[in-house]
């Protein structure tokens, strides 16, 4: 997986063909992102720039992935973070890292010669939740920042800056957000049907040894519900078996035993949490 890696600040090295299914919101998502490429045009005719894109959808979906080749296809450097950072800070510093958050990004920048940069917040809903009353004004202040930052966004910058969100919790956000001009497209990710299950499951073995008869239709079929990352699981656990018995290669029977190990695993999170 080498060739994934991501340097700091640079431009991801990863497209949308190594992300399996998520035809409809790939092609969204392409679509809002020519806006960010063709940005020279939409200032001749005056249309705003999309300053933010969310990412609804339960969680090991590919958002993350989506957000890296969305920076991959734009040719933007890629600055990220996630809301669970801002979890018990001071009052003020939520609002410091997101100033110093777009800086980085511009630096980043104009640093590798791109004149465009993603933000990604994971977890954006714990920064911008519904909440009542003055409880959480570290939150609220580091909200506003965002906020801030994101209105001073125009096309005219030397780096265009373009902020994805991912959220499993769209319902929970403050309305401020959504508003026009801000996080006003949205696309949802959502869990893979079996055509997409198949070609994650391909991706993911695409570097493992299989053994010949292996069906991975069959496993697309019996893994209805399971997310893009619980497939990656899968494919990593059945490796796993394989290499224990020590025969080279993956079989049938060793994707089975995967598939109720990460369906066990699962269930036992369930109960930790309960
Ligand atoms: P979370 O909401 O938990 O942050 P996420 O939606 O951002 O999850 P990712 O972090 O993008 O999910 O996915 C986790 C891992 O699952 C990826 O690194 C990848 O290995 C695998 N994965 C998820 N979806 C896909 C997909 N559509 N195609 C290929 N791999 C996938």
């Amino acid at each position: 997986q080498k060739k994934r890696t991501l340097k700091k600040d640079s431009v991801p090295n990863l497209s949308f063909e190594n992300i399996g299914g998520q035809q409809r919101s790939k092609a969204e998502l392409k679509e809002a992102l020519d806006f960010l490429i063709h940005r020279n045009k939409l200032r001749d005719y005056g249309i705003r720039p999309i300053k933010g894109i969310l990412l609804s959808g339960p969680p090991g979906t590919g958002k993350t992935l989506m957000a890296k080749a969305a920076a991959h296809y734009t040719d933007s450097v890629f600055v990220t973070t996630s809301g669970s950072e801002f979890v018990e800070m001071y009052v003020g510093v939520g609002a410091q890292r997101i100033r110093e958050l777009f800086q980085e990004a511009r630096t980043g920048a104009k640093k590798s010669n791109k004149n465009s940069a993603i933000i990604f917040i994971d977890e954006i809903d714990v920064i911008g939740g519904q909440r009542e009353g003055s409880q959480h004004r570290e939150y609220d202040q580091t909200l506003n920042q965002l906020l801030t930052e994101m209105d001073g966004i125009t096309t005219d910058q030397e780096v265009q800056i373009l902020v994805v969100a991912a959220t499993n919790r769209k319902d929970m956000l403050d309305s401020a957000l959504l508003r026009p001009g801000r996080f006003d497209r949205h696309i949802s990710v959502d869990l893979p049907d079996k055509k997409a299950r198949h070609m994650i499951l391909g991706l993911h073995t695409e570097n493992k040894p299989l053994a010949e008869d292996v069906e991975i239709e069959q496993i697309a079929t019996e893994t209805f519900g399971f997310s893009g990352a619980q497939l990656e699981s899968l494919t990593n656990e059945a490796a796993i078996y394989a290499m224990r018995e020590g025969n080279g290669v993956i079989q049938q029977m060793h994707l089975s035993q995967a598939i109720d190990k990460v369906m066990m695993g699962e269930k036992t999170d369930r109960e930790a949490t309960q």
